[in-house]
């Protein structure tokens, strides 16, 4: 319980990082909170690569 507590934490944390910083794979795209394949996730809004996701 306190160990699934604390990773979404850790998974909310590292989307929060994330969020807003700008995309790898083309020079525009920043990276904005969305949901991938039912996961939450931070995908660039420009090209929709997913910068990262949390299963
Ligand atoms: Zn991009």
């Amino acid at each position: 319980m306190i160990d699934a507590v604390e990773k979404q934490t850790g998974s909310e944390a590292v989307l929060a990082t994330l969020e807003h910083s700008s995309c790898t794979f083309c020079d525009d795209g920043v990276l904005v909170r969305d949901v991938y394949k039912g996961n939450d996730a931070v995908v660039c809004a420009n090209c929709g690569v997913p910068g990262a996701q949390v299963w």
